[in-house]
Formats: structure tokens, C-alpha cells, sequence
């Protein structure tokens, strides 16, 4: 298994055109799983197509195990690409799809058996091994495009958004499954989704990318607790993180614009933003950092202008009175007894704020940002 390093890897399809992938600098460590998570469009698959060798550099160079790979043919470089729409041959059975890589490498008849037995068991597959792939349903079509993967013992594997095309039990299913396999052979796994959750139950590390540029990567606790900007902030959480904006009123307290809910900061926290006395900044309050209670007159501050229970959580949507009437995302415990309309006490918890610079976006108190 290799390690995988991406230095200032662009890709510019069109000549003129803003690039696909914008000088990339991302390592891939050997046994990781690191996950490439973005909206459509940010260049997730150009990334992965650059690595397998399916699309050229514009520039930059990729390194395997230090060696550069980028003038190699895909079929030296022993990577291995697993599909969103499992791209098998409907006509093939499914351990000839899984044993067709070895028996375009002419591999002998007893050795080809025993590769795709323990590819088949490893997958659950043996009950199924005669059929043909055309029957099986999308997650068992899927396992056989895995299979036939691994089955070259691959330095790395791609997986293109391998889970889009399945529905909710068998997504689950699968990711844990390839979660799974991953851990227990060390597989060096790169993995494109669209999907936070995907990413996150699967990524060892998550780069975030947005227009083709690196937001940021770190493990997913880390771009929770720490999101580098104020595109990672918004993008990781759900529902997102509520962003306001705000101006400092003393060293220490910050004006969301209502009065009676100025946010005070611990005074190790106040440092950083003592300097930015005369310029905004962007508040970043999570859902699950807005305090809710029942109140009576004398102590409401906002009335409940939707509430969506979602079982084990109500996610509320609040308007905080004010000159200037303020919307809040809040989540609570569920299922709650809260009716719109019902006029509500709303606290944000300061010391889980985050802040933004409004005009470079950054986060203020991330060291270093994109690493
Ligand atoms: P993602 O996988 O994140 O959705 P892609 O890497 O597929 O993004 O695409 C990134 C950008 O490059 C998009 O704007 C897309 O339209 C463009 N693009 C992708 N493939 C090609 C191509 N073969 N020719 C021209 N533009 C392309
Ligand atoms: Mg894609």
C-alpha cells in the first residue's frame, strides 16, 4: 500500500475556463481512508481520475510512495477504481467479474479459483458466485464491482460516491462493509462523496474542496470543532451552523444586533478579537448551541415560527425579537412539547461560538487553516 501525495495538482479542462482542481496539495496516508467531500462540481472526480491515471495533469505532479506517477499508463500504476454505477459486465457471472482483472493478466486456472474464493467469502458472495450479475440488486452488484477491485491487490483504491445509487438500508450496509474490508486489509482508499455523513462515518480525515480549491482537511472531529472557514463551517453539521453578523462592543463582548443577547467571551478568547474593534466579524452558533426554554412574558425573547421533530430531536426555527427581527436555528432534544407560535426564552451558548473574518472568511482562532 502506498502513500499518496498530490503537489499542486491542477486541471484545467478548457483553456480559459476557471480550473477543475486548483493546485492541490494533499497527502494521503498509507492505510488511511481519506475522503474528498464537496458539492457537485468542485473536483472531486477529476482528482480521483488524475490519480487512476483517466484524465492528464495540467500541472503539479502526483507522488506513490514518493515515486511520480503522472506520465505512467493506468496500467502501471496498480490502482484500483470502484464506481457509482458498478460499470460490471451484465453478461458475466459474478465470479467472472470479480476474477476478469487476473484473466486479462493471463493467470493460471487453479490460482484464478482460489483469488476469487477468497474474494467471495470475503464478501459474502459465495451463495451467489454462479449467477449472473444482471439478477443481483444494486448493493450486491456493488460488492462484486468491490471484489473485483481488491482482487488485484490494488496500492490504492478509489471510490467514486460507490453509494449514491443504493437506497437506505443497503447504503448503510455497504459503508460499513467497505469500512470494514478497508481497516482489516489496510487498504489506501480514497473516497469521493457529496455526502457529510457518508464521509464522516468512513473518513479516517475529510478534505473539504470548494470550486476546485482545498478548503481544509482534518479529521472529522476536527472540522466540527474547528471548521478553517466559513465554507467548511456551513458545510459539515446538520441542519448548519447559523451565521450572523456581528460587530465587538468592548474587548470582550460581541453585538449580535439584540439587545439582551450580546455574547460574552472567556478572556482568553477575547484576545482574538480585541484587535478587530473597528471591523465586523461573522458569528457561527451551531443548532445544538442554542439554549430554548418555556417562558413567560416578562423573559421571552423570540416566539417558534416552525418546529420540524425529527424523533430523538426537534429542530426549531426562531425569530428573536429586535429592531431587526433575527431567525435561529436551534436543535433540542425531541420530541418537545413547543407549538408554533409558543413565545420562548433563547440563549446562545458563548463559549461554542465560532469566528469568521467577513471579508477573508477565515476563522479567527484556527491555527493555519488548509494544511
Ligand atoms: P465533482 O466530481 O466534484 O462533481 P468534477 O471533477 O466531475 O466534479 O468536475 C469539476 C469541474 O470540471 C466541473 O465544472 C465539470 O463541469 C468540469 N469537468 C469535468 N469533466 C470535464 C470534461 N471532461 N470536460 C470539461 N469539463 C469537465
Ligand atoms: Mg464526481
Amino acid at each position: 500500500m502506498a502513500v499518496v501525495e498530490f503537489q499542486k495538482v491542477s486541471k484545467q479542462y478548457v483553456a480559459g475556463q476557471m480550473p477543475a482542481v486548483d493546485s492541490l496539495d494533499l497527502s494521503c496516508n498509507e492505510g488511511e481512508m481519506l475522503a474528498l467531500l464537496g458539492p457537485s462540481g468542485c473536483g472531486k472526480s477529476s482528482t480521483l481520475k488524475m490519480a487512476a491515471g483517466l484524465e492528464d495533469l495540467t500541472s503539479g505532479e502526483i507522488f506513490f510512495d514518493g515515486r511520480p506517477i503522472s506520465a505512467l499508463p493506468p496500467a502501471q500504476r496498480n490502482v484500483a477504481m470502484v464506481f457509482e454505477d458498478y460499470c460490471l459486465y451484465p453478461n458475466l457471472s459474478v465470479e467472472d467479474n470479480i476474477g476478469f482483472p487476473l484473466t486479462v493478466q493471463r493467470v493460471a486456472a487453479d490460482e484464478l479459483d482460489r483469488r476469487v474464493s477468497e474474494i467471495t467469502a470475503m464478501l459474502g458472495l459465495e451463495a451467489i458466485r454462479k449467477q449472473s450479475v444482471r439478477d443481483l440488486s444494486g448493493g450486491a452488484q456493488q460488492r462484486v464491482s468491490i471484489g473485483r477491485a481488491l482482487i488485484r491487490e490494488p496500492d490504492l483504491v478509489l471510490f467514486d460516491e460507490p453509494l449514491s445509487h443504493l437506497d437506505g438500508d443497503q447504503r448503510v450496509y455497504l459503508r460499513s462493509e467497505i469500512s470494514r474490508l478497508q481497516k482489516s486489509r489496510g487498504l489506501t482508499s480514497i473516497l469521493v462523496t457529496h455526502d457529510q455523513n457518508e464521509a464522516t462515518a468512513m473518513a479516517d480525515r475529510i478534505a473539504i474542496l470548494d470550486g476546485g480549491k482545498l478548503q481544509q482537511v482534518a479529521t472529522p472531529r476536527e472540522l466540527y470543532l474547528r471548521p478553517a472557514n466559513i465554507f467548511v463551517a456551513n458545510f459539515i453539521g446538520e441542519p448548519p451552523m447559523n451565521l450572523l453578523e456581528a460587530r465587538i462592543e468592548d474587548g470582550k463582548t460581541i453585538d449580535i444586533g439584540v439587545p439582551g443577547l450580546a455574547l460574552t467571551l472567556s478572556s482568553q478568547r477575547s484576545k482574538v478579537v480585541e484587535s478587530r474593534r473597528s471591523g465586523g466579524l461573522v458569528v457561527g452558533v451551531r443548532p445544538e448551541h442554542v439554549s430554548v426554554l418555556p417562558a413567560n412574558s416578562h423573559d421571552a425573547n423570540a416566539w417558534l415560527s416552525y418546529r420540524e421533530p425529527r424523533g430523538d430531536v426537534d429542530v426549531l426555527t426562531l425569530t428573536i425579537e429586535g429592531p431587526v427581527p433575527l431567525k435561529l436555528v436551534a436543535e433540542i432534544d425531541g420530541p418537545s412539547s413547543y407549538r408554533v407560535n409558543d413565545r420562548l426564552r433563547v440563549d446562545i451558548l458563548a463559549d461554542h461560538v465560532h469566528l469568521f473574518d467577513p471579508e477573508s472568511q477565515a476563522n479567527l482562532e484556527a491555527a493555519g487553516g488548509v494544511q
